[in-house]
């Protein structure tokens, strides 16, 4: 099964992800995870997209299409995958469908998480705490005024996407603001309703 999870940062993307994992046995193909590796790894194009991730703005298309397009050919995606931050612009959304029909593959469904904007700095403000109370490090684009970029780019640059999936007819809308378990039901539900695949009921 091929997805692509969407939502504003900090609408729980990650949490619900790992719950697709374990469910479908298919990869969580973290863009942002990917980009803080190579950051970490101190490789030339981690040092040049280090900056723009610090300040909460988006790192150019090409350079995160080429990184989706190389990862998506690893062997544990052939049966699929969930992309989790990706597509974040149009123009990676159109860029992926090329890479996908290249391919002869394509998506099975676009699952959104929608979450109201104040909940959203709340929640931000509570994983910042929360990392700082268990001594775990802090992301850097975890602080108020860099999540506030982090929203506008969200609003301006990635909510076009939703548009674009919508016209595909491969959009389902989940609300993010209930509980972990009742977001997670919710998006099994939306692929359950999906033609031709497994679920694995025992997992949650
Ligand atoms: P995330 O962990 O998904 O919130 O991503 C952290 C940061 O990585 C973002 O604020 C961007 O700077 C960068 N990033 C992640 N995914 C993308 C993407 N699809 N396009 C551009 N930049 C991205």
């Amino acid at each position: 099964m091929r997805l692509v999870l969407l939502g504003p940062p900090g609408a729980g993307k990650g949490t619900q992800a790992t719950r697709i994992v374990d469910r479908f046995c298919i990869p969580q193909l973290s863009t942002g995870d990917m980009l803080r590796e190579a950051v970490a790894s101190g490789t030339a194009s981690g040092l040049r997209v280090k900056h723009i991730m610090d300040l909460g703005e988006l790192v150019p298309d090409d350079v995160v299409v080429s990184v989706v397009a190389n990862r998506i050919d690893h062997s544990d995606a052939a049966n699929g995958f969930i992309l989790d931050g990706f597509p974040r612009t149009v123009t990676q959304a159109e860029a992926l469908d090329q890479e996908l029909t290249a391919r002869g593959i394509k998506l099975d469904a676009v699952l959104e998480l929608e979450v109201d904007e104040t909940a959203l700095l709340d929640r931000i403000r509570g994983r910042a705490e929360e990392a700082a109370s268990k001594g775990e490090p802090v992301r850097r684009d975890d602080n108020s005024e860099v999540f506030k970029t982090r929203l506008d780019v969200y609003r301006a640059q990635t909510a076009p996407v939703t548009e674009y999936y919508r016209s595909q007819g491969l959009l389902n809308i989940v609300d993010g603001l209930q509980s972990i378990d009742a977001v997670s039901e919710q998006l099994t539900a939306a692929l359950a309703a999906l033609p031709c695949h497994q679920i694995r009921s025992d997992v949650r």
